[in-house]
């Protein structure tokens, strides 16, 4: 490994870090290819689909284990997938000298990229059982930021339920500003604030919820909210800000 590899897998480890994710397989062989697990092996600065942090029913009855495993080993293995496949593609288009694709390339690092990073996060966001509302540090700023753990929770429920089309609820610690705010993303890479860490992530896409609760968002979001695994939060939290 140059000192290159490893100083970048030195940062991305560190940046998993300050999102509170553990660092999947990086070594491995030449080619990505799916394990008997389902978890992926990466050649090195390629991603690899983690495996999730429960079992396939560990979140039922409120999110089913066919739902789940759809969901997981098919729709996040697909982002996976297509990041690496567009890593690859901009490797191409670099070596052949050719920019002509660079629009389409460029939206599918980030959409894709940002569909790994999410859903990465939303199996964390997500534990066995729920848990109780914030304390700690966590809970202080959710106070100062939202007036009350209510009104943030007023807002993260509106929020998820008022993205128009595919997109996603986030609790993110933006920075610059030194505050956390709730962002409505639409797909997965739009309407962010550069630099915001995501902290909590409730996916609303179809995809996360229509073969269980058909068309009735509201009730899935209530169920991801009995579902947040808050200490994951508030870890998350400590990270970012230090
Ligand atoms: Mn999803």
């Amino acid at each position: 490994m140059s000192d290159f590899v490893s100083r970048r897998n030195a940062f991305r480890s560190a940046g998993l870090g300050a999102l509170g994710l553990a660092l999947s397989s990086v070594a491995g062989g030449a080619e990505a290819e799916m394990g008997e697990t389902g978890e992926m092996a990466s050649a090195p600065g390629k991603c690899a689909l983690p495996e999730l942090p429960y079992s396939y029913d560990g979140l039922e009855p409120a999110v089913s284990a066919e739902l789940l495993r759809i969901h997981h080993d098919r729709h996040h293995a697909g982002y996976v997938a297509g990041l690496n496949s567009t890593l690859d593609r901009l490797a191409e288009a670099r070596a052949a000298g050719d920019m002509s694709a660079i629009r389409s390339l460029s939206r599918d690092l980030a959409f894709h990229g940002s569909g790994h990073v999410l859903h990465s996060l939303y199996w964390r966001s997500m534990t066995p059982g729920g848990s109780s509302p914030p304390s700690g540090r966590l809970a202080a700023a959710v106070e100062r930021d939202f007036g009350s753990y209510d009104a943030f929770r007023a807002q993260f429920t509106a929020a998820a339920g008022a993205v128009e089309g595919s997109g996603w609820a986030l609790l993110a610690w933006e920075p610059m500003g030194g505050r956390l705010v709730v962002l409505q993303v639409e797909n997965h890479q739009n309407l962010t604030i550069w630099g915001a860490l995501p902290l909590l992530v409730c996916d609303v896409w179809e995809h996360a919820y229509y073969l269980q609760y058909q068309n009735r968002r509201a009730d899935y979001v209530e169920a991801f909210r009995r579902l947040v695994d808050w200490p994951g939060a508030e870890e998350r939290f400590g990270n970012a800000v230090g």
